[in-house]
């Protein structure tokens, strides 16, 4: 079962209900982290693996001969990007705006168009325990976070057979969350009770409706005030799963990096019945 958690908007407490999670999963099953959210990776704060491996990430984007080109301009007129731009015979590339697609190289009529790897990032794995670790790292100032996602959830098959996947997702609803999301069995939405995580929560709903990932809300700092989520997540009859309540020692905790099911025994009888309801949410729709 591959379960994702993601949040509309930074700062929920998105990685701490993954690791949290996977922490009171591991002690009856076979689970793997997957931290996709590539431009800032922090479940591996909380975990502390040992990493036993690393593969770059790369994509393929096209160098030019000049001296075969024709001019024909098919090449600028094929890319989405605007990472090749034919000058007569002269074309420009854009590496840093390249997604590897292919398009240029395979309508070139006379061959000029070559590709060579440019290198976007980095997937490491290891352990934690018995929890297996993957994240992935976007190189600093490469715009292409989403081919980074895939290669860290492609990593998953070198994983064990069965494992339960948890997918900690960037924040937000653009394309690296929605790489992270595709594909999996069940979403969970993080939120906190406030009018922004009102806001932002119900751009997530949108996105995992949009991909018809069934989906439950997980909220965290409750207590902390209402914001209309309760009221919205009736209206539109979505499954509240969980609540964390807004405690200053949970807080103190995940700042120093501990983990919450370790340190206070009501919070992980929260992740277990977070479970059970998944699994009874997921098996409903
Ligand atoms: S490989 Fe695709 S994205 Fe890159 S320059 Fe060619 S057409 Fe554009
Ligand atoms: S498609 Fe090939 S021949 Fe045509 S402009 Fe681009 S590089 Fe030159």
């Amino acid at each position: 079962m591959i379960v994702s958690v993601a949040s509309g908007k930074g700062g929920t407490g998105k990685t701490t209900i993954a690791v949290n999670l996977a922490l009171t999963l591991v002690e009856t099953e076979s689970v793997c982290l997957m931290d996709c959210d590539v431009e800032e990776p922090n479940a591996h704060l909380f975990l502390k693996p040992v990493l036993e491996g690393s593969a770059k990430v790369t994509v393929p984007v096209p160098i030019v001969n000049e001296e075969k080109c024709n001019g024909c301009g098919r090449c600028g007129e094929i890319c989405a990007f605007n990472a090749i731009l034919p000058l007569g015979k002269h074309v420009l590339t854009f590496p840093e705006l390249c997604h590897g697609c292919g398009g240029c190289t395979l309508l070139c009529p006379v061959g000029a168009i070559r590709e060579e790897p440019l290198e976007i990032g980095l997937v490491e794995w290891g352990h934690a325990g018995s929890i297996s670790h993957i994240h992935g790292k976007l190189r600093i100032g490469s715009p292409l976070a989403p081919p980074v996602v895939k290669a860290v959830k492609c990593h998953k098959q070198n994983m064990p057979e069965g494992a339960i996947s948890i997918i900690d997702a960037p924040p937000g609803t653009s394309c690296p969350v929605v790489a992270s999301v595709s594909g999996s069995d069940f979403c969970l939405l993080v939120t906190e009770p406030t009018p922004f995580g009102l806001h932002d929560l119900t751009l997530a709903v949108d996105m995992v409706r949009e991909l018809q990932v069934p989906f439950g809300v997980v909220i965290n700092r409750a207590g902390l005030g209402n914001g209309g989520l309760v009221d919205y997540c009736n209206a539109e009859n979505i499954h509240i799963l969980a609540e964390i309540p807004f405690e200053r020692r949970y807080a103190a905790c995940y700042a120093k990096g501990g983990r919450l099911v370790e340190e206070f025994p009501e919070v992980k009888k929260v992740f277990q019945d977070l479970w059970h309801a998944i699994c009874v949410t997921a098996d409903r729709v």
